[in-house]
Formats: C-alpha cells, sequence, structure tokens
C-alpha cells in the first residue's frame, strides 16, 4: 500500500503580512519522503565527524601533554647526563693526578731500593727522575673533549706502564733483598761495626811519634777517645779466643773471626766477655777505660789478617757508621 499515489504533487503557500503576493512551493510527494531522510543523513554525517573530529582533538591534546612530559623527563636525563660526564672527567683529572702521584712513589720506592743497597756497599743506579715541583696557576681554559681524550690516552698508557714497572721493581727488590742479606751477612763476619761509643778518632793506624818515646814508632791499631765506662763492641761475628791483663794492654780482649781476621780491644776498664764465648756483631764485651801503657780514656781498637796488625779503617769504613769524617787527632793515647 502506499502513502501517496504516484506523481502526488503538494503546494505550499506562504503568505507575508500586508500586501505582498503569497509565495507558493509546489513539491512532489517523493521529495517530501526523501527530504527528512537526507536531513537525518546529513544529522547523522555532521555528528559523526563532530564526535571524530573531538576525539582527535583530545587525542592531540594528549600526545601534546606526553610530548611535553617526555620533552622534561628528557631534560632532566640529559642534566643527569651532564653531571655525570662532569663527575666522570673530575674523576678522570684526579685519576691523572695520582697517577702523578704513584709516579712519585715509585721513585721513592726506587731511591728506597738505592739507600738499601748503599747501605750495605753494593753499587747502585743512578736513575732517579727529576721532579717538576708543585707550582700551580695560569690562565684557566675549560678542557676540550679532545684534551680529555688525550687526559684518558695518558692516563690509560701510564697505568698500564706501572704495573710492567712495579712487576719489575717487585723482581728487583727481591733479588736486591737476596743481595743485602748475603752483603750483611758478610759484613757481620767483617769487623765492620763501629766498637764504641764515641766516635772521636785520636790516632790512626800507621807510622807515628810515639806518645812515651817521642821517637818514630808503628801504631798497629786504632785510638778512639771516650769516657770511662763507655760501651766496647764486637765488630763482628766471632769467639773470643782471648782475655786478660798485660802491662802494655791493660784489660784487653781478642775476638776471633771468620776469614784468618781477629780483633783486639785493648786498655779496658772491664772486660766482660769471657774466653770461649760466642759473639755476635754489636754485642757488648767490655767498658772502655785507660788501663796499661795509656795516657787517658780511649779504645785502643786493632784489626789483624792471618796475624798481622792492618789497618781498620778500610774495615769500619763498611759498616752503617762508617769512618766519621771529623778526624781529631789531637792526642797520641796509644
Ligand atoms: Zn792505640
Amino acid at each position: 500500500m502506499k502513502l501517496f499515489p504516484r506523481n502526488t504533487h503538494f503546494t505550499f503557500l506562504v503568505l507575508p503580512d500586508g500586501s505582498k503576493p503569497a509565495l507558493r512551493f509546489r513539491v512532489s510527494a517523493a521529495l517530501l519522503l526523501v527530504i527528512p531522510i537526507l536531513i537525518s543523513l546529513l544529522i547523522v554525517i555532521a555528528s559523526t565527524l563532530y564526535l571524530l573530529h573531538e576525539r582527535n582533538n583530545r587525542q592531540l591534546e594528549r600526545l601534546h601533554l606526553q610530548l611535553a612530559s617526555d620533552s622534561e623527563a628528557h631534560q632532566v636525563q640529559l642534566a643527569d647526563k651532564e653531571a655525570l660526564i662532569t663527575k666522570l672527567q673530575t674523576d678522570l683529572v684526579q685519576l691523572a693526578q695520582q697517577a702523578d702521584a704513584v709516579d712519585a712513589r715509585m721513585e721513592e720506592l726506587n731511591k728506597l731500593e738505592s739507600d738499601m743497597k748503599s747501605l750495605v756497599g753494593l753499587s747502585t743506579d743512578k736513575t732517579a727522575k727529576a721532579t717538576d715541583g708543585d707550582g700551580v696557576g695560569g690562565e684557566q681554559l675549560d678542557a676540550t673533549d679532545a684534551d680529555i681524550q688525550e687526559l684518558v690516552d695518558q692516563t690509560k698508557s701510564f697505568y698500564t706502564s706501572i704495573g710492567g714497572e712495579i712487576n719489575e721493581l717487585k723482581n728487583r727488590l727481591t733479588s736486591t733483598t737476596k743481595e743485602v742479606q748475603k752483603k750483611k751477612q758478610v759484613l757481620r763476619l767483617t769487623p765492620t761495626y763501629w766498637p764504641t761509643e764515641s766516635e772521636r778518632i785520636t790516632s790512626l793506624f800507621g807510622v807515628r811519634i810515639d806518645p812515651f818515646t817521642n821517637h818514630p814508632g808503628v801504631h798497629k791499631g786504632m785510638d778512639i777517645a771516650g769516657k770511662t765506662g763507655d760501651s766496647v763492641f764486637a765488630a763482628a761475628d766471632g769467639y773470643v779466643q782471648e782475655t786478660g791483663y798485660m802491662s802494655e794492654r791493660g784489660n784487653y780482649i781478642v775476638v776471633s773471626h771468620k776469614n784468618g781476621i781477629a780483633t783486639k780491644y785493648m786498655h779496658l776498664y772491664k772486660v766482660l766477655a769471657h774466653r770461649g764465648d760466642s759473639i755476635e756483631q754489636g754485642d757488648l764485651i767490655g767498658l772502655l777505660g785507660s788501663t796499661g801503657r795509656s795516657t787517658g780514656p780511649h779504645l785502643h781498637f786493632e784489626v789483624m789478617k792471618y796475624g798481622v796488625s792492618v789497618d781498620p779503617k778500610p774495615y769500619l769504613k763498611m759498616g752503617i757508621k762508617g769512618i766519621p769524617t771529623d778526624v781529631q787527632l789531637e792526642k797520641r793515647q796509644d
């Protein structure tokens, strides 16, 4: 059933106020049906477009917010990274400075090794480097990436080479320690230990004018002036061969050492060691005095090799104390 018959038309009259003529619209019934459908369709399309537009707007807004938030996070990250880079660069500079300190320490160790060798009379290599001092100041410029890279390379290369140097020094110190121990052992068996407290030499080994006869005579030892009761020490490891009293020697001790060497200690106030005692270098064996043929308190120290008196100076020179530079030949003491 049809609402209207085919080709039905409707006429609309618009009657304005006053004397204006009426407006007449003739519309077909079909058109009257299509128009509301079209209008509805337009409304649906418009609503859909509006909703889509709104949704896009919201999405865009969300994206903006997201972007702003991301950008802020990135700024924070960037600032953190920059702080980290600055810290790493500072650490690097400190590491490079520490490298200098390590280098200086290595020099100290090398010097200590030399000192240790000198102490026992071993030959040393004089290879100590001169240091540049601690001066600071000058124009301050920011370090460029190239500067930092150079510092990284230098520091890396330093730490690589110092590892090798430390190993080398360790090996050298091990061998030096062995050499020193060996030398120390030799020095312990040789009369190198300064035999009393005082360092005042008053008469050397050799020909001199005899203090009693005023005629040339041979002095077989070295006289070291001191106070009565001063300690007298064994000049090397050995055993007490003889002790006693003789009118010329006064109270005396003879100590026998290795390699045909013996030492004599004369004019003692008191003999503390006993015949046959095994003694070590530096042991207290007697007290200094002026007994026998003596003009005042002193130690007459004598070194003998295979029974012949020799100059004690070269032996004592090898010892830790060495020979005093200030020899005061003020008085002949015998
Ligand atoms: Zn003497």
